[in-house]
């Protein structure tokens, strides 16, 4: 057993394990207090044993590369697992993709894409397979709902399962995958297309996004849900118009600022991080912003952006 701190014994792993992990290095938000223990495994076999070890009554949050996370500043009481190179691969068969959960979305894309299959909807999400899939990602009217087959999870209690798309019940920004089960594989199925057209798409695709949204600033992407968010599975009573902007422009609370915090000038429905905010400033903001939307337009807003962890001390 590794000695962490008096009270706190965990398995012998060949990853890394790190205890009192600050984890605002390891968020887009750059805001963020320790995590108990951070844990990189090395392997599937790694993260099984761990978890098989790990007495049951310790919290496990799996996280990807921190893209649509607040860690309050008082951080995590949990075992943060965060998957790397063990779970980097692509294997392409026809048009049958299937990738590991610490893949970058982006590089999925293009590297289907060369082998002709478009997952080019993933080109532009900057997350990783694994926090695509449980967030059921997607821009430009396609979601991992409209291309995933299924995914292979490690139970908390450390066993290996395959989950069919349907027992995930995808719907938009959301799946039911069960507390501290975390996703070491997806598969997709994507239309062929021609690598060199898919290329072109991906380069439109990107450049839409730095002219419309503050890429290059502090953010974790859409801040709240659209109230009625875009339909993400095709069924009927899943279609929706209202959009988060605009009603956050509507209460005027484009640009409003608390502390290091600001609703981007440039995209309202993006919470930035303009230097050094908390993450205290950023989710204050977010609440003032759902108030003052409730208060002009009836309408709550429902945070995209998972809020996790204590809030700081006083
Ligand atoms: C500039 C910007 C633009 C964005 N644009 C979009 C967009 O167009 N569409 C969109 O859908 N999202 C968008 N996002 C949000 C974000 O990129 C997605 O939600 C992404 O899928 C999150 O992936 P991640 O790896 O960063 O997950 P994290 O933020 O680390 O975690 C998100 C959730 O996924 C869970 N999770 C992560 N990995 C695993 C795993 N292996 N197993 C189990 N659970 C896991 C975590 O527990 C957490 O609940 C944007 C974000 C930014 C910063």
């Amino acid at each position: 057993m590794t000695q962490t701190s008096p009270s706190d014994t965990l398995p012998d792993v060949r990853g890394r394990l790190t205890p009192n992990r600050d984890l605002s290095a390891l968020t887009w938000l750059r805001v963020g207090g320790p995590a108990d223990v951070l844990f990189q495994p090395a392997d599937l076999d790694d993260l099984q044993q761990f978890l098989r070890a790990l007495p049951p009554e310790r919290e496990v949050f799996p996280m990807g590369v921190g893209s649509n996370l607040i860690v309050r500043d008082g951080g995590l009481r949990a075992v943060v697992i965060r998957l790397g190179r063990g779970f980097n691969g692509i294997e392409i068969d026809g048009t049958r993709v299937t990738v590991g959960a610490a893949m970058l979305d982006a590089q999925a894309a293009k590297r289907a894409a060369a082998e002709g299959v478009d997952l080019t909807f993933l080109r532009t999400i900057p997350g990783s397979i694994g926090g695509a899939v449980r967030m059921n990602a997607g821009c430009y009217g396609t979601y991992v709902a409209d291309h995933l087959v299924e995914i292979r999870a490690v139970t908390r209690e450390g066993d290996l399962v395959t989950l069919s798309k349907d027992a995930l019940q995808l719907s938009y920004r959301h799946s039911e995958l069960p507390e501290g089960w975390v996703i070491v594989e997806a598969v997709f199925e994507g239309a062929t297309g021609d690598p060199d057209a898919l290329a072109a798409r991906m380069e439109a695709q990107v450049r839409k996004r730095d002219e419309t949204q503050p890429t290059k600033d502090r953010t974790a992407g859409s801040t709240f849900r659209n109230p009625a968010g875009f339909s993400s599975t095709g069924r009927e009573d899943d279609v929706h118009d209202l959009k988060a902007w605009k009603v956050i422009d509507d209460a005027g609370m484009r640009g409003a600022t608390l502390g290091g915090a600001q609703m981007s000038p440039k995209h309202s429905n993006f919470l930035v991080n303009t230097g050094e905010a908390t993450a205290a400033d950023l989710e204050g903001l977010g609440e003032e912003v759902r108030k003052k939307v409730f208060q002009v337009s009836g309408i709550e807003l429902h945070w995209e952006i998972m809020r996790v962890g204590e809030p700081a001390q006083k």
